[in-house]
């Protein structure tokens, strides 16, 4: 049975029009998208309040990490952030990990997220994802100063299907590990970049990254490249995909030497939740898009968010567009991820999920208090 679904907008190729009725098969491919002055009297057409959108694409996610919900203070900083993860993280059976995942898969699922861009350390939750209706893109993150064997990750990812290795960032990684990472894993990367000011300083031998360095006798041989964006356009092949994770302290200078480099190949990940949550900090998204750059957007974990909610992070974004930030959400995170053939829009032909927003507030185009999604099909 064919579904006729309509809504007060739609999100048509980036724009949000009035009068749409996209009709659906059976197996949730689009077949048909029409338009209509009269949509409430076109025979058994489903209405629902608010804007049809297609399935979100959440670009980046550590569901692993569900079961530390509220376990972290907010608000301590990042330094702090990244000592009480450490803490925290032994107090919890596999069994409470795998619940909180669970729950975290099923609640992405209702709200409407088609893929996710996951981050992971080991493969407990990989079952979880492995059954899940949302599509996940592994990546095992390497990283350690003293780590200098890739070998165990790389079997860890050679094990699963959509599964690979990226580095975590660009100060936990030494120089031959980062480049034979970045070369061998190309299609999809994800680098935490740029989330604190300490990541650009540890590059001038300054600031509390540095420092802890020093007090542990830890030495970085990758200095050299002088800055943090310096790095990723000398080792990042333009071949394939990076995502850029954070950006929180990026500057017009990082943006440009490395969209320079990787022009069409970098897509710039926010997560203002998670960055609210440890710092108080807001991803220059104002910056971003004067640069016109692809944006897409990310929970993160329960680590450091309330919820993983996308719409949440959207609203959190504040002034843009609201069709922008729904483009953030679909398409630009389905383009990332390689898999905008079948997800991320509104097309004929394409199976990418219907998603409806509500508690939109129509006069001035912006989410409100009230916004949330819910999946349709
Ligand atoms: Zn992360």
């Amino acid at each position: 049975m064919k579904r006729r679904i309509a809504s007060h907008y739609a999100l048509i190729d980036e724009r949000l029009e009035r009068n749409i009725i996209v009709d659906v098969d059976n197996d949730g491919t689009i077949s048909h998208i029409h338009r209509s002055e009269n949509i409430d009297r076109e025979a058994s057409v489903e209405f629902y309040p608010g804007i049809l959108i297609p399935g979100m694409v959440n670009a980046h996610c550590h569901l692993e990490l569900s079961y530390l919900r509220g376990a972290i203070a907010e608000g301590g900083g990042y330094a702090t952030f990244a000592s009480e993860i450490g803490r925290v993280r032994g107090g919890f059976s596999n069994e409470e990990r795998l619940r909180a995942a669970s729950i975290a898969d099923a609640m992405m699922w209702e709200e409407g997220v088609e893929a996710v861009a996951d981050i992971a350390n080991d493969d407990l939750v990989m079952p979880i994802k492995e059954r899940s209706r949302i599509q996940y893109k592994t990546m095992f993150e390497f990283f350690g100063l003293n780590n200098h064997d890739t070998a165990p990750l790389e079997n860890l990812a050679s094990q699963y299907k959509d599964a690979s290795a990226t580095p975590h960032s660009t100060y936990s990684v030494q120089d031959r590990e980062f480049k034979a990472i970045c070369s061998k894993y190309r299609e999809l990367l994800s680098l935490h970049f740029l989330e604190s000011e300490n990541e650009a300083l540890l590059y001038e031998n300054r600031g509390s990254l540095h420092d802890w360095y020093q007090r542990m006798g830890w030495a970085c041989d990758f200095l050299e490249y002088g800055s943090p964006a310096r790095r990723v356009s000398e080792c990042v092949p333009s071949e394939g995909h990076i995502l850029l994770v954070h950006n929180t302290c990026a500057t017009a200078s990082d943006v440009t030497s490395i969209e320079h480099m990787l022009k069409g190949h970098t897509t710039w990940v926010l997560c203002p939740e998670s960055n609210r949550y440890i710092s108080n900090l807001c991803p220059p998204v104002g910056l971003l898009e004067q640069m016109r750059v692809s944006i897409a957007i990310g929970t993160d974990s329960l680590a450091s968010a309330r919820r993983l909610s996308m719409v949440d992070n959207m609203r959190l974004l504040g002034n843009v567009p609201l069709e922008r930030l729904l483009s953030y959400a679909t398409i630009n995170g389905a383009k990332a991820l390689g898999i905008e053939a079948t997800k991320g829009s509104i097309e004929i032909g394409k199976r990418p999920g219907l998603v409806i927003i509500e508690g939109v507030d129509f006069a001035t185009m912006t989410l409100t208090d009230e916004s949330r999604s819910y999946r349709l099909l």
